[in-house]
């Protein structure tokens, strides 16, 4: 680093001191590189035995990086700490649950007897209503018992009779009956090795139109925005189905961590580490033969636009046309309207192109391809590809408009548009401004989560893996595992004495860091120094 010698004088001009770096940015720098949260939170810990009062520090959390990097870093690194560990698994991860014990079944037989009961009292048109209300009470007991799930799921909901036409037509996939392991198939050598493969596929949407090196479309007046933005909408309910029927043709559990990123075209797509095998020509039947069906009413001509919209009427918490004063199709007329002959609102595909390749456990592959499975994590979608030129923003802009105005769930501002009341309507919808996340221009049309984990994908949840890590820790710097002193934790406010201002957080941050990093080195060279005087002791010994 060049900087300008001070004039003779000893005087810095205005330009020289702005050259130079300030303390705040050093500072920032220095917690980045030492992996200490940018934002920390500050709470005050009483000891409840003593009254002893601290202040402790805790780390922001974000997992996006334009908020606070070293937490966002954090957080990619658990995630793939957790997509390492079940990747490669060989045992299975969860084994069955347990029986249910006397409690449970007694609360289950009590809940079996009143929904007997009740059925019948609604069938002789008897009043259900305290029967319900045991039924609710029996439900919540169940759960305390332990028991997760719930007896009768579809409960609370009325039962819709659906047309048989509106459910997903089963795919042109052989039929085979899923076995419960989740473990996949295991090869032997020659030499009598045992190895188990893994695979690491990524799917993506189909075409809407020719798309150049920078992801833009050569004809955008032709590019297909709408079903773009129809099927990223609906991606994570395709990619449920894929799994479904990836599950029937291996016929196994089979178990997956995958994470959704746009193209550069900015359409989703998924990469995906799946436990096992597959063959290429199975995966291409099955992407094949994979499909979503969304069952909504046809969104047809736009009936209401600009300032001609319909009007919310308080008394019956609907809306009406502003024309007529008559009130909107309902949302469930508007469906049992779709008739035998319909077709679907939209049919969700992946695109035929696709990519597979085998992973074999600890490799350099598997390390890659975890890179790969993360790398955008701490990334919002529409951050992943920043627009650097006029058609790049065009291309951006052309996408946000077309997911303006499609509809992204039963209940969305949406339907109005087509003179449709949404599901559960409620004051203040305006078509063109509804609040889904779908709709951000930082979602490009995806809504869901951004990484899809099965459950027993390695029978630990994100907590687990945290804790794991944790623990790991504790033991390595010989810390007591468990404080046996109780706590009272409180937020500190800006307006208490012991407050401590942001840019005093940071620095108590960063020390903090050190005094870690400094002890974890330290507990290091203690365990490397007790495994030399342990191999030489052998080594005498023998
Ligand atoms: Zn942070
Ligand atoms: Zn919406």
């Amino acid at each position: 680093m060049t900087t300008t010698p001070p004039s003779p004088s000893g005087r810095t001009t205005r330009a020289d001191r702005m050259a130079q770096p300030t303390t705040r940015d050093a500072v920032r720098a220095v917690a980045e590189n030492h992996g200490a949260c940018l934002r920390p939170i500050q709470l005050r810990r009483t000891n409840t035995a003593t009254g002893e009062v601290d202040q402790v520090l805790i780390p922001c959390g974000s997992t996006l990086a334009d908020v606070c990097p070293p937490c966002a870093e954090r957080a990619k690194e658990l995630r793939a700490a957790q997509c390492r560990e079940g990747w490669h698994l060989d045992t299975e991860p969860i084994t069955d649950p347990p029986p249910p014990d006397e409690v449970q079944a007694m609360w289950v037989e009590y809940r079996a007897r009143a929904q007997v009961d009740r059925d019948h009292a609604a069938q002789t048109g008897d009043n259900t209503v305290e029967l319900d209300e045991l039924i609710g009470e029996l439900d919540q007991e169940i759960k305390r018992s332990g028991l997760r799930g719930k007896a009768d799921p579809g409960r609370p909901k009325p039962r819709r009779q659906r047309s048989t036409r509106r459910r997903q037509d089963a795919p042109d996939l052989p039929k085979r009956k899923i076995s419960p392991h989740t473990i996949g198939k295991t090869y032997t050598a020659r030499d009598g090795k045992t190895f188990r493969p893994s695979m690491f596929i990524t799917l993506t949407c189909p075409s809407y139109g020719k798309v150049g090196e920078d992801g833009t479309p050569a004809d955008p007046d032709n590019y297909d925005y709408q079903r773009a933005a129809r099927d990223a909408l609906h991606f994570a309910a395709l990619f449920d189905r894929f799994i479904q029927n990836l599950r029937r043709v291996l016929g196994y559990d089979v178990q997956y961590f995958a994470t959704i990123e746009p193209q550069k075209r900015l359409a989703p797509h998924i990469h995906i580490a799946i436990r096992g095998t597959v063959s290429r020509a199975e995966l291409r039947q099955i992407i094949a033969a994979t499909y979503h069906q969304v069952w909504w009413p046809p969104p047809g001509t736009v009936r209401f636009d600009g300032n001609h919209l319909p009007v919310w009427h308080e008394p019956s918490g609907r809306y009406l046309d502003p024309d007529t004063g008559e009130l909107l199709t309902e949302w469930d007329d508007a469906l049992d309207a779709i008739g035998p002959g319909d077709d679907p609102m939209h049919v969700a595909r992946f695109g035929a192109k696709f990519d597979a390749q085998g992973v074999l456990a600890n490799s350099r592959d598997s390390g890659r391809c975890i890179g790969y499975l993360t790398k955008y994590l701490t990334k919002q979608l529409g951050d992943c590809h920043h627009p650097e030129t006029p058609a790049q923003q065009e291309h951006v802009d052309r996408l946000a408009e077309a997911l303006r105005f499609e509809p992204c769930s039963p209940t969305c501002a949406n339907w109005l548009r087509y003179g449709i009341q949404p599901k559960n309507p409620r004051a203040g919808l305006v078509p063109g401004a509804c609040k889904g996340k779908a709709h951000r221009r930082d979602h490009l049309g995806y809504a869901g989560r951004r990484v899809l984990v099965s459950r027993k994908w390695s029978g630990k949840t994100l907590a687990d893996h945290r804790g794991d890590r944790k623990a790991w820790l504790t033991e390595m710097l010989g810390l007591p595992a468990t404080d046996p002193a109780t706590y009272r934790w409180e937020p500190v406010q800006p307006s208490d004495d012991d407050y401590l201002p942001p840019a005093r957080r940071l620095l108590h941050a960063v020390a903090d860091r050190l005094h870690w990093e400094q002890a974890l080195t330290e507990a290091r060279r203690r365990a490397r120094d007790a495994l030399a005087d342990e191999l030489s002791a052998n080594g005498r010994a023998a």
